[in-house]
């Protein structure tokens, strides 16, 4: 017989698969001999049956009886007992904590009967009455179903008939009309009395908590976040402690260090004679941690004690729950806390300091996306901005975005490709779809431990909460302050989640401190104390000593290229020239598509080449030492060259007014019409072009080798390797090389410098990546064009993709991200493996890189570094980023597991 339900006291953390993260460390707790009231958990298994099998396995009723008779044997009252009842809360509570779940029902067993006896016993029957409407409350919204708004109307009732703002004011009559009443919206909206059965109870409840691991938000947050869908959940049944219980009780959550910045000291918020949620509904205004100290004292210390035990068996940041039931502490949960990507990088380091973790561990517990994250632009100070309103800074970051009211507008704007904020009055769960897509939330209640504030900080949204001087009317779509409009639905806003500030508009963002340290300019001084940066360089230089991938930059301009250098770039792995044809040399390139012969073309290169020399020298100087990838010619000549309707009728014009038709414009017709293409993409470009092009691959080359044959006269040391585009066949490679190596030797012989270069080839179209180990005869290296490899692989491009039906494919499932943004591992990640794997059989000391945009992506650099390449080239912005996290892949190597 298998068993399905443990107690508290047999598990441990690490059985997170089987107990799921909450009972799995309600069981360590319970071993570390803290507080925790006693209770069981029902295992994953048990839900995993239920999701195949419809219902719950046969043998789980009775077991879920046994423990629960252990429990009412070691606390001496039993469930559903009319004297001295036990209560229970059922919690969910998956592997990873997870929104959508079904939320927590306390005060199970309770009914008309045992709510006298609860009364009796406590000696309080408001709070025994109390307890019985939140569990109405509860069960009626999570396992009934019911729109919670029909039990807060109730209240609100309750309370404005008393002229009180709070439910603690509320006495025992009053709350007491509140059941009857409740009682009877639930015969209402469901046709069936409140089951008065404490065992109906429990199991509806479980059985809720099963369903709700397939509850349309919790399948969402799954797909965002890459969790698979089989997990199941666990069921934990824990006793009830009370915190409403009188004046000398409380509820509160707690963190070890501060999870938005990381900063040393506990910090937390509780309320007084309160219940579960109350503290993070953002329904009464909180008091803060410290307070406690001075209500009750004993209970503060033993609190700290707790705290700091916990941060040292768990060696890093902790998250609590905690309830004080008259003057007695007790645990209700702790877990590794989630934290902002500046807290993120600062415990690492502090870790670290204080000896709890080595440095890499501390790289481990860091991620390409936090540091991404910290380097985000920030509100540019000074300047006119109009200062709205100042709320809780909740969750770090400058947004910009359109106001929406609810998840639907949030989504509809980034449909049109508009940044939102979505601002409510609290979020709760229903509110993950517009959160995830929005840039930053704005909240006019709650706190920092309110659900916005925590589901923003886990999500690295921006988030600004508790704006309590605004009111938030999402029906007529406004923010009023004292009656008076502020702001509507669509209008800008500029929220600062670092400060809480809210300006109207949109303010100026300028560097952040970590980007400007790695810039090495700015206010030096004042960056170089700040813990942050120094705890991101620290990181950076354990990834440095740690990785195998090199980093190396996309720069086409000097500037790009120092900033690159300046950022940790060791070279620079794609130089496009193609930017160089544009602007004012548009014309050249026109006179060369129109060459009529050989001399007239070879004119139109020549006119070319001394531009082209000195892009190259400013670029090869600014990396000087290094290697540079030079790519030659790659897009469609026609992107040069006016635009096939515009010309026409333009000359059709000339013609209907009896102009004379100018003649140049008349050739350029008939050659934009030549070059017209159906698929551009996947047309006349790259190698294809310079074999219709003799000469162009060879005056970019010679002014490439002019460059560096000059700059090797001054004393420096240019690195170049030219790399040549689209090449499908070894063949493409074999015609167009001799052309080059002769410029080369010309250009080496007349300057006499040694200009021993490296040719190379993307790869970039399957066939390549499949005939790799005969390109690599000819290749001295591949680089693997991962853009155009996906475009190819998949047989989409990308704009239509992204602008399309990407949205489409990931609301059924088809792409979980974009493959542009992240590398599809399976499919054309199998390209790459192939490619070097074949590569190198032929040719041993191959250099190996990536220049797509996928040599800046976290999940991609990982998968590269599996598959064993020498380096990743991605946008100047992002070498931190990448050098992080081939550090990482390194450190993580022996869990790597491809992913879709
Ligand atoms: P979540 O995963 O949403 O945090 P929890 O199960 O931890 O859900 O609980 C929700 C709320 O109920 C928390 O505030 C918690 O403190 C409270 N709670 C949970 N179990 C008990 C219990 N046995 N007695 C009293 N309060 C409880
Ligand atoms: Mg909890
Ligand atoms: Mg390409």
């Amino acid at each position: 017989m298998t068993t399905y339900v443990q107690m508290f006291s047999e598990g441990g953390k690490d059985q997170k698969d089987l107990l799921g993260g909450k009972g799995a460390n309600l069981a360590e707790m319970t071993r570390l001999g803290l507080p925790v009231p006693p209770g069981f958990t029902i295992t994953t298994d048990a839900c995993r049956w239920y999701m195949t099998h419809g219902a719950p396995p046969e043998e789980l009723e009775a077991q879920v009886d046994a423990a629960m008779a252990t429990v009412e044997t070691g606390l001496g009252r039993r469930f559903g007992d009319p004297e001295n009842p036990l209560l229970v809360a059922v919690r969910s509570g998956a592997k990873m904590s997870m929104p959508g779940m079904m939320e927590t029902v306390l005060n199970v067993g309770l009914n008309d009967r045992t709510v006298e006896g609860l009364a009796a016993v406590s000696g309080s029957p408001r709070f025994a009455v109390d307890s019985y409407r939140r569990l109405l409350q509860m069960f009626g919204r999570t396992v009934l179903d019911i729109d919670a708004a029909l039990f807060e109307h109730v209240l609100d009732e309750a309370r404005a008939a008393k002229g009180v703002r709070s439910d603690t004011e509320l006495d025992e009559a009053d709350l007491r009309a509140v059941v009857a009443r409740f009682q009877e919206i639930i015969r209402e909206q469901t046709g069936h009395e409140f089951p008065q059965d404490p065992r109906e109870q429990l199991r509806a409840s479980i059985r809720a908590v099963f369903d709700s691991w397939n509850g349309p938000r919790a399948v969402v947050y799954r797909n965002t976040e890459r969790i698979p869908h089989d997990l199941g959940t666990a069921v934990n049944i824990c006793s009830m402690v009370f915190g409403n219980l009188d004046d000398r009780s409380a509820s509160g959550v707690a963190f070890t260090r501060d999870p938005a910045t990381g900063a040393p000291g506990v910090y937390g918020d509780f309320l007084v004679n309160a219940q579960g949620e109350d503290v993070v509904a953002g329904i009464r205004n909180t008091r803060s941690l410290p307070e406690l100290q001075q209500l009750m004292p004993e209970v503060y210390d033993e609190l700290m004690a707790i705290m700091a035990r916990l941060e040292r068996h768990y060696r890093d940041l902790c998250d609590i729950e905690f309830t004080v039931e008259s003057g007695r502490l007790w645990m209700l949960q702790t877990r590794v806390g989630k934290r902002t990507a500046e807290a993120a990088f600062r415990i690492a380091a502090t870790l670290v300091d204080e000896a709890v973790i080595d440095e890499d561990e501390a790289l481990t517990r860091v991620t390409g996306a936090q540091l991404s994250r910290l380097m985000f632009p920030r509100f540019a100070t000074g300047g006119d901005r109009e200062l709205l309103a100042r709320g809780m800074d909740a969750s770090p970051g400058a947004a910009v975005g359109r106001i929406a009211f609810t998840s639907a507008d949030v989504l509809e704007l980034q449909r049109r490709g508009e940044d939102a904020i979505l601002v409510r009055r609290e979020t709760n769960p229903d509110d993950l779809d517009g959160m995830l897509a929005a840039v930053g939330i704005l909240t006019s209640r709650g706190g920092r431990t309110s659900h916005a504030a925590v589901v923003a900080r886990g999500l690295g949204r921006t988030a600004v909460c508790g704006v309590e001087e605004f009111e938030v009317d999402e029906a007529a779509g406004e923010i009023r302050r004292g009656g008076e409009v502020v702001a509507r639905a669509g209008d800008v806003l500029s929220i600062d989640g670092s400060t809480g500030e809210v300006f109207r508009g949109s303010v100026p963002v300028e560097p952040s401190a970590v980007v400007r340290s790695l810039l090495g300019d700015g206010d030096g001084d004042t960056d170089a104390d700040d813990p942050l940066v120094q705890a991101v360089h620290r990181m950076l230089e354990v990834a440095d000593r740690r990785r195998h991938l090199r980093v190396r930059a996309n720069a086409d301009t000097p500037e790009d290229a120092a900033r690159a250098r300046a950022l940790g770039a060791e070279g620079i792995g794609l130089v496009r020239t193609e930017h160089m044809f544009l602007g004012e040399r548009r014309h050249l390139v026109e006179d060369l598509v129109l060459a009529a012969d050989a001399d007239e073309r070879q004119r139109a290169l020549s006119a070319l080449l001394p531009l082209q020399r000195e892009d190259f020298l400013g670029i090869l100087r600014a990396m000087d030492g290094r290697h540079v990838t030079v790519r030659l010619l790659d897009p469609p000549l026609h992107e040069f060259l006016p635009d096939l309707t515009e010309l026409s009728v333009k000359l059709a014009r000339q013609e209907a007014e009896g102009v004379e038709r100018d003649a140049h414009e008349q050739k350029m017709l008939q050659a934009v019409r030549a070059l017209h293409e159906q698929n551009p993409m996947l047309g006349l470009r790259g190698v294809r072009l310079a074999l219709t092009i003799p000469g162009l691959y060879g005056m970019q080359t010679r002014a490439i080798l002019e460059a560096a044959a000059q700059l090797r006269e001054q004393g420096l040391d240019p690195q170049v390797e030219i790399m040549i585009p689209l090449v499908s066949s070894v063949r493409e490679l074999r015609e167009i090389t001799p052309e080059i190596r002769a410029v080369q030797e010309e250009v080496a012989q007349r300057t006499g410098q040694d200009l021993d270069t490296h040719i190379g080839t993307m790869i970039e179209l399957p066939r390549a990546a499949l005939r790799a180990d005969e390109i690599a005869e000819e290749a001295d290296f591949f680089s693997f064009g991962t853009n155009d490899l996906t475009q190819t692989t998949w047989g989409f491009s990308r704009d239509d993709v992204e602008a399309g039906f990407f949205f489409t494919y990931r609301d059924r499932g088809i792409l979980l991200t974009s493959p542009f943004e992240s590398i599809d591992q399976f499919g054309v990640g199998e390209l790459v493996r192939i490619g070097a794997e074949r590569g190198r059989s032929t040719r041993a000391e191959l250099s190996l890189g990536v220049c797509g945009e996928h040599g800046g992506d976290p999940a991609s650099i990982a998968f590269f570094h599996h598959v064993g390449l020498d380096y990743v080239s991605c946008s100047p912005f992002r070498v931190p980023v990448a050098r992080l996290e081939a550090g990482r892949a390194a450190l993580l190597e022996k869990e790597f597991e491809l992913q879709h």
